[in-house]
């Protein structure tokens, strides 16, 4: 229990979605343990990084991690061209004599979707609404298994690895204290000669597109992974900046019920009974079937029928988002469905990411060298105390006090579904909002 302890002291939470509190996920026994390196979105680099850089940190902690929840198989899952960061974690597995196996994938998204990982490692479908322990299984992210192992050294989660791409001047890893701005980042990477730009939070697919004063009143959280600098009139950023009624009524007037929405749906060629196309239909007749409404609710929200699948470029991922919403404002619940089998064409249907990187007009980013992680220090930090799913931490701290890197700064109870939030720079608190903003401060400096 030491281990989980430790974790909870430091705040972990997965790097790789919505921020689930590890020292939560990690209180069960499984079969599988799923070490998630394959980088779903296009563009992402950071984790390729860690297994270069930190491989010996991952297996060891692994390890750790596999013993503590029972697991009889451990796998990394991580993409066939991954050559370099193969070779790398293949020698620390030697080296570690650990009982751990790579597993490569395709390149194709979306393979880090955790339901579709684990259906490609185990061979089994996790069922729709559920998580991975219906099924025997943990799945970590590899940013996850570091920040646990940072934790087993008593060093609480303070900074973020991100990649900032795009058009920036010189695009790479940054190393950023939690809180930073956006504004911060993008500079500490050249900013970008662009004079009308957006940033997309995250990858392209699932991020969300920000702009103006968005830019600076938007700070690294500990499930912010990435910054893409795009012109503002980018195809991204007019998909994504369509409005819901505008998609609605396109959904009435220009859905021709080609079913390639359905067709191409990731989790629908996995055997949910998740069809975009019907839910088209009913947003179209303006009619309400509930039981095909439901079905929203286990959209991931992937993005695939919105900027890949559609050929009257509709938006299924932005109507189903607002059905899900409206749904759950209702207070009605998914209830769990039998599973269809498998479709037999999943295996072609897979979106090679080459193709989709195309398709998202971002081929020019793709394959740039991306330069060595920068560690950023910065003098001011807004940190959220709602950085990801479930309970927002308590402050416990107050305006006027001095507080050191590493400090506990708002908590949670060791029960509830939250996470310890920390000071990310030493300096005097001076606000404490949905945010706890910290200033450095000279006098906290000569103190250190
Ligand atoms: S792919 Fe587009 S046009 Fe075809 S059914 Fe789906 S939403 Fe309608
Ligand atoms: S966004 Fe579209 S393709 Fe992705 S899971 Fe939802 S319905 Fe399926």
């Amino acid at each position: 229990m030491e281990l989980i302890e430790k974790i909870y002291n430091a705040g972990v939470v997965g790097v790789g979605g919505a921020g689930f509190p590890t020292h939560i996920k990690l209180k069960c026994k499984v079969e599988y343990l799923i070490i998630n390196g394959a980088e779903c979105e296009p563009l992402l680099e950071v984790d390729k990084y860690l297994m270069r850089e930190k491989n010996r940190e991952i297996i060891r902690t692994t390890q750790m991690v596999g013993q503590l929840i029972g697991a009889k198989h451990m796998f990394i899952g991580l993409k066939e061209k991954y050559h370099e960061e193969i070779l790398y974690l293949n020698e620390a597995i030697k080296e570690l004599d650990a009982q751990i196996q790579l597993y490569s994938l395709d390149n194709f998204y979306p393979a880090g979707d955790e339901q579709v990982m684990v259906h490609e490692i185990t061979g089994r479908v996790i069922p729709a609404g559920g998580i991975p322990l219906d099924i025997g299984a943990v799945v970590s992210n590899v940013g996850t298994i570091v920040g646990i192992h940072d934790a087993l050294e008593d060093k609480p989660v303070t900074d973020k690895y991100m990649t900032v791409v795009g058009d920036v001047v010189a695009p790479g890893f940054l190393q950023v204290p939690i809180g930073t701005s956006v504004r911060t980042c993008i500079e500490a990477c050249g900013g970008t000669s662009l004079v009308d730009y957006k940033v997309i939070l995250g990858g392209p697919m699932m991020g969300k597109v920000i702009d103006g004063q968005e830019i600076d009143a938007t700070y690294v959280t500990k499930t912010m992974g990435a910054l893409i600098v795009v012109p503002a009139d980018h195809y991204i950023v007019k998909r994504k900046e369509q409005p819901l009624t505008h998609s609605i009524n396109q959904a009435k007037t220009a859905c021709i019920q080609c079913k390639m929405c359905t067709d191409m749906c990731p989790r629908n060629l996995m055997g949910h009974q998740l069809r975009p196309h019907k839910i088209m239909r009913i947003m179209g007749l303006g009619t309400t079937d509930e039981e095909i409404l439901k079905e929203a609710m286990i959209c991931s929200e992937c993005g695939i029928c919105e900027l890949y699948a559609c050929p009257m470029g509709l938006s299924p991922r932005l109507v189903n988002a607002y059905v899900k919403q409206e749904l759950r404002q209702k207070g009605i619940r998914y209830e769990r469905q039998p599973l269809n089998d498998v479709n037999s064409l999943r295996d072609y249907r897979k979106v090679p990411v080459p193709r989709l990187v195309a398709r998202l007009d971002l081929s020019r980013f793709k394959g740039e060298k991306l330069n060595d992680m920068k560690v950023l220090e910065v003098d001011k930090v807004c940190i959220s105390l709602s950085q990801h799913i479930g309970k927002p931490a308590t402050p416990r701290v107050t305006v006027g006090d001095y507080v050191k890197k590493g400090q506990i700064i708002g908590d949670v109870d060791r029960e509830d579904f939250g996470a310890v939030i920390h000071a990310s720079i030493s300096g005097k608190v001076c606000e404490v909002s949905h945010y706890i903003t910290i200033l450095q401060d000279s006098e906290v400096i000569l103190g250190d």
